[in-house]
């Protein structure tokens, strides 16, 4: 069994070569970044007087690469600085480098002979032992490794990633017969722990199984459209979130991944498959008229739509022209929407008669079909389809699920009806008595194989909050926030207000679990599954008080959420939030005080008040503020200053991390605070965390004086923002909230280096949060926010 991968190869700095560098990188494995030499120069680098012997031409492709990675949207680091873990080099000078990798990822052009002929320069510089991979979209995996020595064939697998390789979850693995077990196991297990991937274990067939299922689901799609005389827009309006799928749905999806490469990956399974459904693979005429002619979607600025100044036109398949974007409205969608639970939702569309229930069923049944059709074939079990769907096209539910959710029996029947084939197993099935592909038994989940149920593998670092609510029940819940226990004697406090926004119930919930932690646990988890950790404060709430004048019940609010924070962060017990996702205002105040915070990787965090108008109100500006001044060298001297200059800098420019490695750099997390690759672990993550606390023999922190700039700080502080003023980058009201932000953050009228209660200086901020919140300006912000969902600047 492998041990780890201390150093990894990637062959290839093309779009998803560099991604996966980059990606291997924001886990901390140092990488060497591989591309072929170029064979002539540019005029330009010919009046430079270089040659082709030159170290920066010969490490010309993969240096571009590298620095792309700063610029690309969305970032494929996590933070600019793991660049320095990223060595560029070339194939001819560099190759005996890959002696000390323990990983060697080939992701180099979609060429058979190509990779063939790296594989055998792989294979005479490599360690013995060493894991080599290919990230193939389709070619054979098998077919890729012949000719090579037994030890490389060991060794050697696909590994598929998607694009973008940091954000997209899915991971499909495919080892050939000669692949062995223990390798196969390493890379499952690194691949979801380390890289935090979502695992899937496929067969090595044309696309594997997400991109042949997906693609086969996308051309359907433009069939159906061109049959049903549906439009781009209208086929989109449908196809998304309606039914469960990412906004982008069917044609903004293609105009994102690009439709030379759809076409590519298309073109690969009809190839190599026959008949029937070798003609739903055939790309449809105007699509190769569109790729003749450069519309390929968002890297060209055109594809099935185009932007025109403020309005988006969508394409017309037959004139090929733009038009008004248009959607659908039928009262199916509307009874859909108004259905509750994705059950509901999905019958009341599938089983409906008008434009967009047709469509629907049109396009969803033969994929379900297909699905069922490919199963053995493509993967071992429906659950590996399932989960290659949802967390390689991001669909909320597999194609299996779905099934289940429309009704097997009756949808089966449908299909009958309108000549949809069904494979003989699933018509098996339902004549034995099985109506779901997956059935609950307690607290287990089953699901179908070979005419039996089989449990779903549980995965101990899975903990689904759902799940064990029904299982274990809850310790006490209110409106906004449950109290759970997690099992090991730790409880867990789960916000479920809508957007996770944080109320007076939360807060209660706070001081009772903070209660009943003490008596009868080892710690707290704050955390849960929602969409986001927490968005902030319930801001509907504060404008309601405020224009109804109501500022007593504000300070009341405003006085709770302090003192909880403070309960938290004196907790006799250890206190471990665990933010993911958009983490902000409230949502961050929450996790500053705690014991620990075990972070996903992909936390955005920050207290982004000002953007409404405000502070923060629940501790935020003094505990960054102590964070801050925490992370400064232990026993040396340093320019307190400097610190309020950078806690002041970062609340008033609403600055928020892209990433929890960049909240480190922010000093939202600090040394001691953990970061988890996979979201999917977190809870498990930070229950483990308050256990090793609590083991460690946790007590609370001592209480100690903060020392403030004081006066002569604040008029530092405030000199910045008049010239940021004067310079026109801030409004007249910035700086009314700029000098109430600066007040708080300087500690008031005292002298230089005063050292204050933490109390004092939260009277401060209420005082300060109070008097914006006041505001007319304050409150038009607060409104925006609601209503537009995004900051005004008035
Ligand atoms: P790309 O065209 O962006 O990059 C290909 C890289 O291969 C380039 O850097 C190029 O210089 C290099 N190259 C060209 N000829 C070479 C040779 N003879 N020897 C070595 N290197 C050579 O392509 P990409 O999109 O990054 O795809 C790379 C691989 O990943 C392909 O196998 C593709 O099927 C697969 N893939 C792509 C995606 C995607 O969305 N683009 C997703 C999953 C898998």
């Amino acid at each position: 069994m492998k041990q780890s991968i201390k150093k990894a190869a990637v062959i290839g700095s093309g779009v998803m070569g560099s991604g996966i560098a980059a990606h291997l990188a924001n886990v901390g494995i140092p990488t060497i970044l591989l591309d072929i030499v170029p064979n002539k120069l540019t005029s330009e680098e010919e009046q430079k007087g270089l040659t082709l012997s030159d170290k920066v031409i010969r490490n010309k492709f993969t240096n571009t690469s590298v620095q792309k990675l700063l610029k690309q949207k969305p970032a494929p680091l996590t933070s600019k600085s793991n660049l320095a873990l990223i060595e560029a080099g070339n194939l001819e000078d560099d190759i005996a480098k890959i002696a000390d990798c323990d990983w060697v990822i080939e992701v180099i052009v979609e060429n058979l002979e190509i990779k063939k002929q790296l594989f055998e320069k792989v294979d005479t510089h490599r360690k013995p032992g060493s894991i080599i991979s290919s990230n193939t979209s389709g070619i054979s995996i098998e077919a890729m490794a012949e000719g090579r020595s037994e030890d490389f064939k060991k060794n050697f697998l696909g590994t598929h990633f998607f694009n973008p390789p940091r954000y997209l979850k899915l991971l499909e693995v495919i080892p050939t017969k000669d692949t062995s077990p223990e390798v196969v196991s390493f890379i499952k297990t690194f691949g979801e722990d380390v890289l935090g991937k979502g695992i899937v274990l496929a067969k090595d067939t044309p696309n594997f199984i997400a991109n042949r299922i997906g693609t086969y689901g996308l051309l359907v799609t433009v069939n159906e459209m061109l049959e049903g005389g549906y439009s781009v827009g209208e086929v989109d309006s449908v196809t998304g979130p309606a039914i469960g799928r990412p906004k982008s749905a069917t044609f903004r999806t293609l105009d994102v991944v690009g439709l030379d490469t759809f076409i590519h990956v298309a073109n690969n399974v009809y190839e190599k498959v026959e008949g029937k459904e070798q003609e739903v693979f055939r790309i449809p005429d105007f699509m190769n008229k569109m790729k003749e002619k450069g519309w390929l979607g968002s890297k060209s600025g055109q594809g099935f739509f185009l932007k025109q100044g403020k309005e988006i036109l969508e394409l017309n398949p037959e004139t090929l022209e733009y038009d008004a974007r248009k959607k659908l409205k039928t009262p199916a969608l509307e009874m859909s929407k108004q259905a509750k639970g994705y059950s509901n939702k999905m019958k009341a569309l599938v089983y409906a008669d008008d434009r967009a229930g047709n469509l629907i069923w049109s396009i969803l049944a033969p994929v379900l079909s297909y699905s069922a059709e490919l199963l053995g074939e493509i993967a071992d079990d429906i659950v590996a389809i399932d989960q290659a769907m949802k967390w390689g096209f991001g669909w909320d539910h597999g194609p299996f699920e779905t099934w289940d959710a429309i009704g097997l029996e009756q949808s089966v029947l449908k299909m009958k009806e309108d000549g949809i084939s069904v494979p003989k197993w699933v018509d098996e099935m339902l004549a034995n008595g099985h109506r779901s592909f997956y059935k609950k038994d307690g607290g287990t989940t089953l699901f179908y194989e070979n005419g039996t149920y089989k449990a779903l593998e549980v995965n101990p670092k899975v903990v689904h909050l759902k799940t064990l609510k029904e299982t274990k029940g809850v310790i006490k819940k209110n409106s906004g926030a449950s109290l759970i226990d997690l099992g090991d004697d730790v409880a867990l406090l789960e916000f479920q207000s809508p957007n996770n926004a944080i109320g007076l119930d939360i807060i209660q919930m706070v001081n009772y679990a903070l209660e009943e932690v003490d008596k009868n646990y080892k710690g707290l988890v704050i955390g849960n599954q929602g969409k986001n950790f927490c968005v902030g404060a319930n801001l509907a709430m504060i404008l309601m008080e405020a224009q109804d004048d109501n500022y007593f019940e504000i300070e009341m609010v405003v006085k709770h959420f302090q003192q909880a924070m403070m309960n938290i962060k004196y907790s006799s017990k250890p206190v471990v939030a665990a933010p993911f996702g958009m983490t902000l205002g409230g949502g961050t105040e929450i996790c500053l005080p705690t014991s620990q915070l075990q972070a996903s990787s992909e936390s955005y965090m920050g207290l982004v008040e000002v953007g409404v108008g405000l502070i923060p109100g629940g501790g935020g500006n003094k505990e960054l503020y102590m964070k801050h001044l925490n992370s400064m060298p232990q026993g040396l001297e340093f320019d307190l200053q400097k610190v309020a200059n950078k806690v002041f800098e970062q609340i008033a420019t609403a600055k928020v991390s892209t990433s929890a490695a960049e909240a480190r750099d922010l000093h939202l997390l600090n040394n001691k605070d953990q970061i988890s690759f996979n979201g999917d672990h977190l809870i498990h993550d930070a229950k483990q965390a308050v256990t090793s606390l609590y083991d460690a023999g946790y007590t609370a922190p001592v209480r100690r004086k903060v020392p403030v700039v004081g006066e002569t700080g604040y008029a530092t502080l405030m000199l910045g923002a008049h010239n940021m003023q004067y310079s026109g980058f801030i409004s007249e009201h910035d700086l009314k909230i700029a000098k109430k932000l600066a007040y708080v953050i300087a500690g008031g009228n005292v002298p230089l280096g005063t050292e204050v209660d933490e109390q004092y200086l939260l009277d401060l901020e209420r005082e300060a949060f109070l008097s914006l919140v006041g505001e007319a300006k304050s409150q038009q912000r607060m409104q925006h926010m609601l209503v537009k969902g995004k900051p005004l600047r008035n």
